[in-house]
């Protein structure tokens, strides 16, 4: 058979696997391929397997090329990917230096990654049918099927709404739809409109920088740099009601535990469109359908956690990062992209603005507002009559201590109580103690997944000292009974994690509620809540971990303790300060929020440690100042650009091995580039060197400007790959890593 010129193009597919080319197939069923197919998804042979994947390009065959294989069907009639978001994503597969058909695989919602079509969109609502209209008198009064038919008969009712107004009225309109009274109809999600609140008059400050960002004609970005609790949220709102006004869509990003249903809540009554909500808690048909809402601009308004910067947004007109300096926005493994970063570039794509909020900027972006790269917006009071809360340090130097408690603390604790207030007390440890520790021979318990014969990587005591556990790998045990060393049984837990505060405050404070929130207490967001709503205005007391240090906001938060920070005092961790002083300035913006003073207790070992006395006296804008001039000193991000290469194995010598190997070829390259040099640090093992059974190492890559670094990656990666080592163990590369661990 002859093949037709047209048969001889190609389709150039990205496929989810980790090699970084495209690969050629002959379009589905012969036909000739054309530019239209390019972001369609295609369902095709690879190996044994079959695949989906996307159409990057259509194109001619190499010549000598081996006979192409046959794709087997289309999985959409129109591309999927287009426009600026498919440019944006071929751009952040440049800049991670990942194979395009992976990045694309991470942007798409599950659903349609495995094939399947782009849901529809649209919200059920109920009404009553004819026959139902003339029933209702019949139906016995107070039951459910009556509420439920009295509720629709002025109208129809989407299930949002019915469930907000009866409980189990799922159940009574089945009952009633099965002898034809009501009736289930499909209505389009732009249709259900609540009836949107007045705000608050917005202050001087928040006046100025909601006019920043509504006077924008096209791409700016923006930094709202505003004190806790200072309003930075009604400048999100009145800037996002402004471009709906304008007819278009505004994305809203919040970090992982920022997305509580308070939040959205507030979203929803102020806006008066549906807000649809995007994070990990919804299974995947729900995710997808947000997705195809945002591609048909259906949906206005997205709340959304780090993947929902991959939303279509054919319509957008403001995307704002809330909490900007949150570590969630970084994505740790896969595709390592930075939601943050990446939606200054869709923002600049879309030629919209992005507003990018927080309390405690992250060095980046504070050197981008310093450098003139973003405007820099700042809110210095809390709103309303909220005063910001007074810090003292407690000095528990030769002090005597109660599960890491000072007298100072109860004290205080005990009369923030009596004035009828809520106490937060954080402590970034959970489980009872962090240690088990024999006091004969000075035997701990190791986690024997994550410890090496250097380095021994202890397992956290629980359940008041029965049970063990690694909260690196999950590795669990029971508590030995005796020293498996020297058979003693002075076994004793070591120091202080949430559990053992709570039995002691528990035991302490009988007659108010003390509740315990940490990942392992409150898995589910909606236990959170239930347990804030149980709660209530009541004085108690909470303990958890940097779980409470966002999210829900409580009015009658007096007092904030903190203990037991000074391990976060001197990691080895370059961002390890930055990230303690944004944790602390958070925690304590925790109190006093609304009306009644708020105060913080902040107890340690190390009151003289400078982080602390600057943080205190200064703020965050010192500490900030004082980091980023060592920052410089030193040549670290956000001056010089990094990159991590991370090499890991289950045997202990492959990652070295690896990485010396491309540090080989890094330099190499390096020097022949003629382009001012790349540093190279390492490799050396990582700061947990072993990690579930895993040896890890790495080996950091540092230039003094980012298109030398990008452009030595660019000639060496190919080379990388290929090496004999490559295959031996799992490597990876980081452009920009926030953790190095
Ligand atoms: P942030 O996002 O900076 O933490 P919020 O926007 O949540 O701050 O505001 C904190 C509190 O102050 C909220 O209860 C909010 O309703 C209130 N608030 C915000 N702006 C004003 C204002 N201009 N006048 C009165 N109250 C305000
Ligand atoms: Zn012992
Ligand atoms: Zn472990």
């Amino acid at each position: 058979m002859i093949a037709s010129s047209d048969a001889s193009l190609a389709l150039q597919v990205a496929l989810p696997v980790p090699l970084p080319q495209l690969f050629d197939y002959r379009a589905p069923a012969g036909a000739a391929p054309g530019p239209a197919d390019v972001g369609r998804r295609v369902l095709v042979p690879f190996g044994p397997r079959r695949l989906v994947g996307i159409v990057a390009a259509v194109g001619p065959t190499a010549a000598g090329a081996p006979a192409l294989r046959d794709a087997i069907e289309w999985l959409d009639a129109a591309p999927l990917l287009h426009g600026e978001l498919d440019r944006s994503l071929r751009w952040l597969a440049r800049y991670t230096h990942a194979p395009l058909g992976e990045v694309l695989a991470t942007a798409l919602p599950a659903t349609l990654r495995r094939g399947e079509p782009l849901p529809d969109t649209h919200a059920w609502a109920w009404r009553l049918t004819g026959p139902g209209g003339e029933a209702i008198g019949t139906l016995k009064s107070g039951g459910r099927p009556r509420r439920l038919a009295d509720l629709l008969q002025t109208a129809a009712r989407d299930e949002d709404t019915l469930d907000l107004l009866l409980d189990g009225w799922r159940t009574a309109a089945r009952t009633l739809a099965a002898r034809g009274l009501v009736e289930r109809v499909a209505v389009p999600a732009s249709q259900l409109a609540p009836v949107p609140q007045a705000g608050p008059a917005p202050n001087d400050e928040q006046r100025a920088a909601i006019d920043a960002v509504t006077t924008c004609t096209g791409f700016a970005s923006l930094l709202l740099d505003g004190v806790t609790g200072s309003g930075k949220t009604e400048v999100y709102l009145q800037a996002i009601a402004h471009c709906l006004a304008q007819g278009r869509q505004a994305l809203v990003l919040v970090p992982e535990i920022g997305l509580t249903p308070q939040t959205l809540a507030r979203f929803r009554a102020r806006l008066g469109v549906p807000v649809h909500a995007l994070h990990s808690g919804l299974a995947d048909g729900e995710r997808a359908r947000v997705w195809a809402a945002a591609m048909r601009g259906e949906a206005r308004v997205v709340v959304g956690t780090r993947s929902a910067v991959f939303l279509p947004l054919p319509q957008a007109g403001l995307i704002v990062v809330d909490e900007e300096h949150d570590g969630s926005y970084k994505q740790q493994d896969g595709i390592r992209y930075h939601a943050r970063d990446f939606a200054l570039v869709r923002g600049k794509a879309l030629d919209v603005p992005v507003l990018l909020g927080s309390a405690t900027p992250s060095l980046e972006s504070l050197q981008n507002a310093i450098a003139g790269r973003h405007l820099h917006l700042r809110l210095s009071q809390r709103a309303g009559n909220a005063r910001p809360p007074a810090v003292r340090v407690v000095d528990v130097r030769k002090r005597p201590l109660d599960a890491g408690l000072s007298p100072e603390l109860l004290t205080a604790i005990e009369r923030a109580l009596a004035d009828g207030g809520q106490v937060l007390v954080f402590r970034n440890r959970r489980g009872y103690a962090p240690v088990l520790l024999c006091h004969d021979c000075g035997w701990s318990a190791h986690c024997p997944r994550c410890s090496t014969p250097e380095r021994g990587h202890p397992m956290t005591v629980h359940a008041g000292g029965r049970r063990l556990q690694c909260h690196h790998c999950g590795y669990r045990a029971s508590a030995p009974p005796a020293c498996p060393d020297c058979a003693s049984l002075g076994l004793q837990p070591q120091g202080v994690g949430t559990e053992r505060i709570e039995e002691l405050l528990a035991a302490r404070f009988a007659d108010v509620p003390v509740l315990r929130i940490d990942r392992g207490s409150t898995r589910r967001r909606d236990a959170l809540e239930r347990l804030f709503a149980e709660l209530g205005a009541r004085p108690g007391i909470l303990i958890g971990t940097q779980m409470l240090a966002k999210g829900h906001d409580l009015a009658n938060l007096t007092l904030v303790c903190v203990v037991g920070v000074d391990e976060g005092l001197f990691s080895a961790d370059f961002r390890a300060g930055e990230k303690l002083a944004q944790l602390l300035i958070q925690v304590a913006g925790r109190a006093g929020r609304a009306d009644r003073p708020g105060q913080v207790l902040l107890q340690t070992h190390h009151p003289e440690h400078p982080l602390l006395q600057t943080l205190i006296h200064g703020g965050y804008h010192a500490f900030a100042a004082g980091e980023l001039e060592q920052r410089h000193a030193a040549g670290f991000p956000p001056f010089a650009p990094m990159a991590l290469l991370r090499a890991e194995s289950p045997h202990a010598d492959p990652p070295m091995a690896f990485l010396h190997a491309a540090r080989r070829v890094l330099h190499a390259t390096s020097a022949d580039s003629g382009s001012s040099m790349l540093q190279l640090d390492g490799p050396v093992a990582a700061p947990m060197p072993r990690r579930a059974g895993t040896y890890r190492a790495q080996l950091i890559l540092a230039a003094d400007q980012r298109p030398v670094l990008h452009g030595i990656l660019d000639a060496a990666l190919p080379a990388i790959h290929a090496l004999p080592e490559a295959r031996r163990a799992r490597w990876s590369l980081d452009v920009d890593p926030v953790d190095l661990y």
